[in-house]
């Protein structure tokens, strides 16, 4: 929604905080209540308070828009249901004929929408190494309507310079979407940088404690803003007004638990770089890291996921990731707890074969916010198991 609602000059955290979340005016409620109704009574015929029914919108739903609006620098915000619907809702600004590019290692899940779904109704895709510009402006696709762009990556921990992508993408007229999931809005801004349109699950470091699924879109654009508002509605993948709660409630404290995932990755990748288990760290803090330099100029912190290739190969990968006790073997990332798992099996299965497909020895970490020293003692111990 449009509302101007931030001052300009409250910083991150405060804007977390109090952007959206004015007390209640009825009951000086200051939480943003549970909005747990369908619909909304009428004083007259079209005669309401801003609220009808409530696919179209709810008052809880609202709060959450306008706050992870205001974080991402953006003039407009619409929540989904989960990251996918919110792809999905993006992706349907395209037409039978148009063509999107897509990086060469996006979300296995991001894939499959674009290759099984949106390929039946008629879009084509191509995936492209976006770490290089130059290369996509020369072999530009025709027809090329949205490039979609994640940074840094999953599973690869790729930096994309969203600047640079953002002028091959305009001068092709095309909409550059950037996925902002692993960055999170506390260390990066993709609009600022030149990105039309960001996207989010919210399911990941924005909730932040595994407990509900979301996505969200943001962007400054009041064409796209009008389209997303529209497929919401005609559409319908809403999130409900508890898991808008719950996503709002960990809003509050992204920031902190941003500065404590960067703290605790950055001495979990000093094990790994240390560790003969390992071959290759990869971690975009890392100075020989391909996209450090970039890091450095669009991000203020270089996250809480890290990705290693086991030295021993495919099996040794395996074996450290069932190997762990603290970090549980799981899918998903961004919470509080940290979690393990092996991309080739787990999440980028379905990039098995395709030009995504992810290395058999990789394992990926999302370091969480426990103790230091508790979670280096555990990785420790499973990378020993197969040293
Ligand atoms: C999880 C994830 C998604 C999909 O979001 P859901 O909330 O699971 O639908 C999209 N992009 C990235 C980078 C993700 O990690």
């Amino acid at each position: 929604m449009a509302e101007e609602q931030s001052s300009p000059a409250w910083g991150f955290n405060t804007r977390a905080i109090h952007v959206g979340q004015e007390p209640e005016p009825v009951t000086g409620a200051v939480t943003v209540p549970v909005f747990q109704t369908s619909t909304f009574a009428q004083e007259a015929v079209g005669k309401h308070k801003g609220y009808e029914y409530a696919r179209t919108g709810n008052p809880t739903r609202t709060a959450l828009e306008r706050a992870l609006a205001s974080l991402e620098g953006a003039a407009f915000g619409v929540d989904f249901a989960s990251g996918l619907a919110a792809e999905d809702a993006i992706l349907r600004l395209l037409s039978p004929g148009d063509h999107v590019v897509m990086g060469n290692d996006a979300y296995g899940g991001t894939f499959r929408l674009i290759s099984q779904v949106f390929g039946k109704a008629g879009i084509t895709w191509s995936a492209h190494d976006l770490t290089d510009p130059a290369s996509l402006a020369a072999a530009w696709p025709e027809k090329t309507k949205l490039v979609w762009a994640e940074t840094p990556t999953n599973p690869l921990l790729t930096v994309i310079d969203i600047a640079e992508v953002a002028k091959v993408t305009h001068a092709n007229n095309a909409k550059l979407v950037a996925d902002n999931t692993f960055a999170t809005p506390y260390l990066q801004q993709p609009l600022a940088h030149g990105a039309d349109i960001v996207v989010h699950s919210t399911t990941k470091y924005i909730g932040g404690h595994s407990d509900v699924v979301g996505g969200f879109v943001a962007t400054n654009d009041a064409e796209v803003d009008a389209h997303l508002r529209f497929i919401q509605n005609a559409v319908g993948a809403v999130p409900g007004p508890w898991d808008c709660y719950l996503t709002l409630r960990g809003v509050k404290t992204l920031g902190v638990r941003m500065d404590r995932h960067l703290s605790n990755a950055a001495a979990v990748v000093e094990l790994l770089t240390r560790h003969d288990a390992v071959s290759t760290v990869l971690y975009p803090g890392l100075p020989g890291h391909p996209g450090h330099a970039v890091a450095d100029k669009q991000m203020s912190g270089y996250g809480g996921m890290v990705s290693f290739r086991a030295a021993g190969g495919r099996d040794a990968a395996i074996k450290i990731t069932e190997g762990t006790k603290l970090f549980t073997l799981a899918e998903s990332l961004g919470a509080v707890e940290s979690l393990i798992e092996h991309p080739g099996v787990m999440t980028h299965a379905s990039a098995a074969g395709s030009p995504l497909e992810v290395p058999a020895d990789l394992v990926r970490l999302s370091v969480g916010i426990e103790d230091k020293a508790d979670l280096i003692a555990d990785l420790r111990q499973a990378l020993n198991s197969v040293a």
